[in-house]
């Protein structure tokens, strides 16, 4: 089945086309800066790359000019767009409704709805790509996945943070987690690559990209991640702070006479990486900088793998032992520096980087890169082939 793949964000969606059967990208693209100045369309086919510059008003558009390039005679992957067997979407938050994927049917799309106050920037948006989606194929069955989903299995002990219960009960506020779709797909496959049942298995998946987080993952299941009630708690990340005393923003809001959004803003997207270095919120700056002896970019990257080092503390002992530790996303698969920084010390743990194996794993290939007892595996992730497995698993059972 030729699945389609949507990730559809505020002002963008990005696709793919994969036929599951063969695990086989067939096309994928970009569709940038849509109701805004510059709209356009990256496509990549069978011939190869194409841009085209068009004016781009909204999500409907967008789809209609994605499907129109999928059918393309030269750079198209199918004959004629009723040739997709089905739609995958990406969904940001599931809240407590949903722990896996499920057929979108119009209740779904009001559960969705109804979790907006819980992602109010992703939610809407993942929502207008799915009515775009179902207006420009109509009849054709379509998947929520979300990134949610993977984290219901948390305890409560977990999730739940030491503010007045009522708080829980009435507005939900409580951890969540997100990276869902990354962090089962690297626990699977790193599985896999160790020849052992997942169900065995106590690991600890770290998604190292622009956003980061880690998830303890004992025998399949998320019993803890880093990342909470929003993307901005745990890791830091290129522009979020992370774990913060809850009494800085108060203090800045009282301080410097910020109003909440302006602290909102200043902890998403001034802080993190580029927060600390001033330099970049771009990993691959950071070292650049730190190499040339720039103390703050070298701050920066301590800072970075000592949070990363912590967690891993933290989740062995959640789950009581490790047995493999996984890096993916840009940085987990193509920092060694970062990961050997992170494992310092930790040979306690039964942790040790093997060097050799950790400077030649890189750009998007998958091995071992440890010598001690914990595994320490390397797995590109793929959420996409994710989402357009589980599409296809729901609408086969139809
Ligand atoms: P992602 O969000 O998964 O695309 O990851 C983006 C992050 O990966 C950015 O901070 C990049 O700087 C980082 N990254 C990509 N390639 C490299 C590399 N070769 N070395 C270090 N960091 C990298």
């Amino acid at each position: 089945m030729k699945v389609l793949v949507l990730n559809s964000g505020s002002s963008s969606v990005k696709y793919q086309v994969i036929e599951v059967e063969g695990e086989k990208v067939l096309a994928k693209g970009l569709v940038e800066r849509i109701g805004l100045e510059g709209s356009r369309l990256k496509h990549r086919g069978a011939q190869g790359e194409i841009v085209v510059e068009e004016e781009i008003k909204n999500h409907s558009e967008a789809i209609e000019l994605i499907l129109k390039y999928l059918s393309h005679p030269e750079y198209g992957a199918v004959k004629e767009p009723d040739e997709i067997g089905a739609v995958g979407h990406r969904v940001v938050h599931g809240g407590e409704k949903f722990s896996g994927s499920v057929l979108i049917t119009d209740e779904v799309i009001q559960s969705i709805r109804e979790c907006i106050p819980l992602a109010p920037l992703h939610n809407p948006a993942n929502l207008a790509g799915i009515l775009a989606a179902q207006e420009k194929l109509p009849g054709k069955p379509m998947v929520a996945v979300f990134d949610t989903a993977f984290h219901q299995t948390m305890p409560p002990h977990s999730y739940m943070y030491a503010i007045p219960y009522h708080i829980y009960q009435e507005r939900r506020v409580r951890r969540y987690g997100f990276h869902g779709t990354s962090h089962r797909y690297v626990s699977a496959r790193a599985a896999s690559i160790l020849g052992r049942p997942l169900q065995e298995l106590k690991m600890i998946t770290a998604h190292l990209g622009n956003g980061a987080s880690m998830c303890a993952v004992k025998e399949g299941k998320s019993v803890d991640t880093t990342m909470g009630y929003t993307p901005l708690e745990g890791l830091y990340m290129g522009t979020r702070c992370g774990d913060l005393d809850p009494a800085v923003p108060l203090a800045l809001q009282n301080q410097l006479r910020l109003t909440p959004q302006e602290v909102d803003h200043l902890l998403n997207k001034k802080s993190g990486m580029l927060g600390v270095s001033g330099i970049s919120s771009d990993m691959r700056d950071l070292e650049e900088a730190a190499e040339k002896g720039n103390p703050r970019a070298e701050l920066a990257l301590r800072m970075y793998a000592y949070k990363v080092k912590k967690y891993i503390g933290a989740y062995a002992a959640a789950m009581g032992g490790l047995d493999a530790l996984v890096f993916t996303a840009g940085i987990g698969e193509n920092s060694p520096l970062i990961r050997e920084w992170s494992c310092e010390g930790l040979e306690f743990l039964g942790i040790e980087i093997d060097d050799e194996l950790n400077r030649a794993t890189i750009r998007g290939k998958e091995g071992i890169i440890s010598k001690g007892k914990v595994k320490v595996l390397v797995v590109p992730t793929n959420e996409e082939l994710v989402i357009a497995r589980d599409t296809m698993e729901i609408v086969s059972r139809l």
